[in-house]
């Protein structure tokens, strides 16, 4: 499986900020054997998509609905027609500051996946239902509920324990290998033979040191990285990581 490593910038950056970027990425040697993603704000998409990289783009979100009267929003089909080929859906901060549901999450997987994209659908636990020993259970019932409907062509999960998210406090790859192992088997559940081609990959607190312990695992098949993206030569140096072994 190729390996995947998705930035994820949040809000934040800025226009000079996203050429910058997109200029040293382009003048660091090309990383093999992996998919390197680039989740700008929407305002810079088109700066993204303009530049020739290697880099893909993607969004961080998109709206619930086809299209309509819902001001604001932004629908999968127009990320798509911006050169958008994954977004991310269900993360986190979207779940808690926004409220966003398992079956909110669901059917904005469908949109993205109907219109030709991969839904990066984000799920993980709280420290509190770690402590409580119910990680497993939780994951898997949110990961359930979050792909309903959705077809395993075009999906890519992400596990992100939420007390790993912007933390500094990495899971530790016997953590994360052992909930992407029940992460495996729930998609084969699910799916049958498709959920083992999907890739599940990894969020909280990636970083270019902490990265290859964390790929060596054998169901990590990326990183979905926040903080450590936002430069390009750390986000490189991840994305190389993840490249061992896979050329
Ligand atoms: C994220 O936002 O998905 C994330 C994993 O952030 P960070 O890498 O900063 O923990």
């Amino acid at each position: 499986m190729v390996g995947l490593v998705i930035a994820n910038w949040k809000m934040h950056g800025s226009r000079a900020a996203a050429t910058d970027f997109v200029d040293q990425w382009g003048s660091l040697p090309s990383v093999e054997g992996v998919e390197a993603v680039l989740c700008p704000p929407y305002p810079y998409l088109a700066l993204i998509v303009g530049a020739t990289t290697d880099l893909m783009l993607g969004a961080q979100n998109c709206a619930e609905p086809a299209e309509g009267a819902y001001t604001g929003e932004v629908s999968a089909k127009m990320l798509a027609d911006m050169g958008c080929r994954y977004v991310i859906v269900g993360h986190s901060e979207r779940r808690s500051f926004y409220g966003e549901t398992d079956a909110q999450v669901a059917t904005k997987a469908q949109r993205i996946v109907s219109a030709g994209m991969t839904a990066v659908v984000c799920i993980g636990e709280a420290l509190a239902d770690r402590e409580a020993g119910a990680h497993e259970a939780v994951v898997s019932t949110q990961l359930q509920c979050s792909l309903q409907g959705v077809s395993a062509e075009g999906l890519v999960v992400a596990y992100e324990p939420v007390w790993a998210i912007g933390t500094g406090q990495t899971a530790t790859p016997q953590q994360a290998e052992g909930m992407h192992a029940v992460i495996r088997t729930r998609l084969c559940e699910q799916y049958g033979e498709a959920g083992g081609g999907i890739p599940i990959i990894y969020g909280g607190s990636v970083k270019p040191g902490n990265a290859a312990e964390l790929f060596c695992c054998n169901n990590i098949d990326g990183a979905l990285v926040g903080g450590a993206s936002l430069d390009a030569k750390s986000f490189w140096q991840i994305a190389s990581a993840s490249s061992v072994g896979r050329t």
